[in-house]
């Protein structure tokens, strides 16, 4: 079902002049109540009378997360804290914290947006979501909340963590749908299995998943695994919270809510414009938000778009996954390395859990990759010969898709540390920053 059939289903033209109108408006409104924009617009010799429609976004200048931190906490809020009634915060894994604000209005909006999503997902008022993302400072719980609510389902508010529970409660309240990270999904699908509850005795047909990267055949592991269908969910705190883009049942790329956030995608190292297709840095301009509206903000999330109407008649533009972050790609003797790949080839391996950690160190100059990952059970033997010998299948595997040796650690079955967020899944001990 599509939600909102007039803004997701508008033609080129009609969508056209709804941006270029939210974007004079969004440009006019910052220049004026935001000093951090209107400064950078004086720099740049602009005034916002120079913006006339959507494809003079490119005049603009760009904002990052440092921009954010150097404005801590509310320094490019652009209403009074009078008009503020929540706020969040990113998990600062990288320095400051960001504080995002949000008016009545941004919070109906981002309501509305999950509404979108979930509908696009085939939910309706009949289903029971287990929400198991972290509530509280992180948006995705109660982002997710607020859009159940307003699509008009029962919401579960499990938060994260206490898995025991979420499980006993999802089969008791008969829940039919789930949301959390892809790892924790992972987590939960074996929790299950280990108590020995079959997946048939419980009413989950859709989850919910986003707020990390994963891959089609991690998508494939967790729908076989629980029998259900497993959709993509993006977004991030800045530009609102989840729900910025989400999939459609064709699971073909992920729907952006374009009259909202306008996307572009950019070279991160010229900062030029790309074509569609292209792979490059994603960048969201707020057409509508009140609270923290942002010009061109810079994601570092590596992606492409495409603007072809989708087979289910949204015609907004569709993010591919993102295959990593500009500013987390890891580069090991010279070479361009997503944890993505690995997690691919790890997937692909029936001998494999897909629970790993990536530690990368130099050791005489030389940058040195180890991938520790957890044999499944049934497949671990006290046999030396056996495990070398999957070591070297890893090895060689990884070796063709990555084009550099790696040392392989072998862990035994359920004892890698499982995590009920968002996975930390690399440990770079070069200090190379
Ligand atoms: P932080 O992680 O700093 O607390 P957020 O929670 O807002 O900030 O996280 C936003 C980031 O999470 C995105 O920029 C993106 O890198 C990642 N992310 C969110 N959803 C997805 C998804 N579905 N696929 C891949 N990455 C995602
Ligand atoms: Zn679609």
């Amino acid at each position: 079902m599509i939600w909102n059939p007039t803004k997701e289903c508008m033609s080129a033209d009609e969508k056209h002049h709804l941006q270029s109108q939210r974007l004079r408006k969004l440009v006019e409104t910052v220049y004026h109540c935001t000093p951090f924009y209107r400064q950078k617009m004086q720099e740049l010799g602009l005034l916002p009378d120079d913006i006339k429609s959507i494809d003079d976004i490119v005049k603009l200048p760009f904002t990052t997360k440092q921009d954010l931190r150097d404005n801590y906490p509310y320094g490019l809020f652009a209403v009074p804290m009078s008009q503020i009634i929540r706020l969040h915060a990113s998990s600062g894994t990288t320095g400051r914290p960001t504080v995002v604000g949000y008016t009545r209005r941004d919070l109906s909006i981002w309501s509305e947006m999950i509404a979108r999503c979930l509908s696009a997902y085939g939910a309706d008022q009949n289903d029971i979501f287990s929400v198991a993302y972290g509530y509280g400072l992180f948006t995705g719980g109660l982002g997710l909340h607020y859009g159940v609510e307003h699509l008009g389902g029962t919401v579960i508010p499990m938060s994260s963590g206490n898995t025991c529970k979420q499980i006993q409660l999802m089969h008791d309240f008969g829940a039919t749908a789930f949301a959390s990270t892809p790892s924790y999904a992972l987590y939960i699908a074996e929790a299950m299995e280990k108590a020995g509850i079959p997946r048939e005795k419980f009413k989950l047909r859709i989850g919910v998943f986003g707020a990390e990267p994963w891959t089609e055949n991690m998508r494939r592991e967790i729908e076989n695994k629980l029998g259900i269908s497993a959709y993509n969910i993006y977004g991030l705190s800045e530009i609102m919270g989840p729900g910025v883009s989400h999939e459609c049942e064709q699971k073909d790329g992920s729907h952006i809510v374009d009259d909202h956030f306008y996307p572009e995608i950019i070279s991160p190292e010229t900062l030029q414009s790309l074509p569609y297709g292209e792979q490059g840095e994603l960048v969201f301009t707020t057409l509508t938000k009140e609270g923290l509206p942002l010009l061109r903000y810079r994601t570092k999330d590596l992606c492409s778009l495409n603007a072809e109407k989708c087979a289910c008649g949204r015609t907004s533009v569709r993010m591919s996954r993102i295959v990593g972050r500009s500013d987390d790609m890891l580069i090991i003797r010279g070479v361009n390395v997503f944890p993505s790949q690995i997690e691919s080839v790890i997937l692909e391996m029936k001998e494999l859990e897909p629970h790993y950690l990536l530690v990368i160190d130099r050791v005489n100059n030389l940058d040195m990759l180890e991938v520790q990952v957890e044999v499944r059970d049934g497949f671990y033997s006290d046999e030396i010969t056996k495990m070398v010998e999957l070591k070297k299948k890893i090895a060689h595997r990884l070796h063709s898709v990555l084009s550099i040796s790696a040392d392989i650690k072998l862990v035994e079955p359920y004892t890698m540390q499982r995590s009920e967020g968002k996975a930390q899944r690399v440990v770079d001990k070069r200090n190379l920053k």
